[in-house]
């Protein structure tokens, strides 16, 4: 896997050129997105079949809304700490040796993360919090291929379907994992999203050492985090609304790969863990998760957690927990349908997902809405690589400054054509204004 340069990883294909037909058939078999091989439904049905499903959540047991009771633990946390306390749990009775997850990089790499492993509780929580940052799983694969003892895997939706691919032709894999632990997830970034937050604030892109994406502000609520970073120079913060890009809906800089995407939930994670964005724990600065069980022992690992008064735990409904969700699962399902019907019209390939191509369930206005956000995705990711190259960071911000108000009007339904009469009453206005200085 390489790094492009619009900051997204992409396989090397060249030693594929002399593989054999059969090594082809393996790749296409593990990666998410080839459109070969098991989708989310098999292989959850083959690892879950017995319990209930929803075709929002895939398969579950257990639904809960929660927290950890020690408040230094949820604030190095993305929302409650739920998925380090698993982890810590699990290491600590000895049902783990070690974890599999996405930690800080060594500054020599030049990266700032990457998918490495962590022995002790300490690297744990030091590893917490959500990085929305390319990373990819070769090299880690390759060390645990040599460790010996048994490890949880922690991913994204997509990169828990691959592993569990890798699980089913490599059996040896399955019994080095025996827990995969899942994070919902709206979409994942190119490097571009972490290097221009922090040029907003300021610090020079291509020197950041660290970043730190969940920072909680303890005055706003949970859905109000900030964004820090640092160069060896220089620290800065701000709330992430302030920062352009700090809006997920608008698709700046997100994977291309996502767009192909219909897994919010982890469906082939045992345990699925996403930020509760509901009415009432929103409210808590310190942040909530939603949790979606998929495995007994998962769920008493839990109960004994809120028995011990280690956690605070509530059942949350089937449509509570799909509600936190709303944006995430329109996008995979109606505007995942549209770029599936959009794509095969343009002749580009698409794989086969569980949703129907079609533009017929959406209004144009919807429609156009989904194209501007493929727009808004390509043109961030192709200018900010530019703007990199040139050192032209000005002419990108304005290009998304457009971008961005025609979002917006797309999105209030506003017509375009009203922007363009705004634009020339107001340029008229100016030169008006000019010409009387002038007098
Ligand atoms: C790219 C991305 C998109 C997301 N989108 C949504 C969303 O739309 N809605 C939502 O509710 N939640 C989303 N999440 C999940 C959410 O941000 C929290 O991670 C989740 O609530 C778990 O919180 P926690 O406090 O239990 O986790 P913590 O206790 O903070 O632990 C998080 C664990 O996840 C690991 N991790 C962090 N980033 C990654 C990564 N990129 N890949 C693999 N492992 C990682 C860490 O190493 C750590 O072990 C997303 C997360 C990511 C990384």
């Amino acid at each position: 896997m390489a790094l492009t340069e619009s900051g997204l990883y992409q396989p090397d294909l060249a030693d594929l050129k002399t593989a054999e037909e059969s090594e082809i058939k393996d790749v296409l078999n593990v990666c998410p997105f080839s459109g070969e091989g098991a989708n989310e439904d098999s292989i959850g049905f083959r690892l879950f079949g017995g319990i209930q499903h929803d075709t929002r959540l895939g398969y579950y047991r257990e639904i809960y809304q929660a927290s950890v009771t020690d408040d230094s633990m949820r604030l190095q946390a993305s929302s409650g700490g739920i998925i380090t306390w698993v982890l810590k749990s699990l290491l600590k009775s000895g049902k783990a040796d070690y974890v599999v997850h996405v930690k800080n990089a060594p500054r020599e790499t030049g990266k700032l993360f990457y998918y490495g492993i962590s022995r002790t509780t300490e690297e744990i929580v030091v590893g917490g919090k959500s990085k929305y940052y390319p990373i990819e799983l070769s090299e880690v694969l390759r060390e645990v291929e040599r460790l010996p003892g048994r490890g949880v895997f922690v991913g994204l939706p997509c990169f828990i379907k691959g592993a569990r691919r890798l699980c089913e032709l490599r059996p040896e894999f399955a019994k080095k994992f025996p827990y995969f632990i899942g994070l919902v997830c709206g979409h994942l970034k190119s490097t571009g999203f972490a290097e221009s937050l922090a040029q907003q604030m300021g610090l020079n892109p291509s020197e950041l050492v660290d970043v730190d994406f969940r920072v909680k502000l303890m005055d706003r609520p949970a859905d109000r985090y900030g964004f820090s970073a640092s160069t060896p120079m220089r620290s800065n913060a701000r709330p992430m609304s302030e920062l352009v890009g700090g809006n997920w809906g608008l698709n700046l800089f997100r994977n291309p790969a996502c767009d192909l995407c219909d897994d919010v939930f982890a469906e082939c994670a045992d345990l699925v863990v996403g930020d509760a964005w509901l009415p009432g724990a929103v409210k808590d600065p310190r942040g909530t998760s939603v949790v979606v069980s998929r495995r007994k022992d998962l769920s008493e690992i839990l109960g004994k957690g809120l028995e011990d008064g280690q956690l605070s735990l509530e059942e949350l409904s089937l449509e509570m927990a799909a509600n936190s969700q709303q944006g995430g699962l329109r996008d995979r399902r109606e505007g995942l349908r549209y770029r599936l019907y959009l794509r095969r019209k343009n002749g580009e390939w698409s794989p086969e997902k569980r949703v129907e191509p079609s533009k017929n369930h959406l209004s144009s206005s919807r429609r156009k809405l989904y194209r501007h956000r493929i727009r808004m995705m390509k043109d961030s990711l192709r200018f900010w690589a530019l703007a990199k190259r040139t050192n032209d960071f000005e002419s990108f911000w304005k290009r998304i400054e457009r971008l961005q108000i025609i979002n917006s009007c797309l999105y209030r339904r506003i017509p375009l054509r009203w922007l363009a009469w705004i634009k020339y009453t107001l340029a008229a206005r100016a030169s008006k204004k000019n010409a009387q200085t002038k007098k």
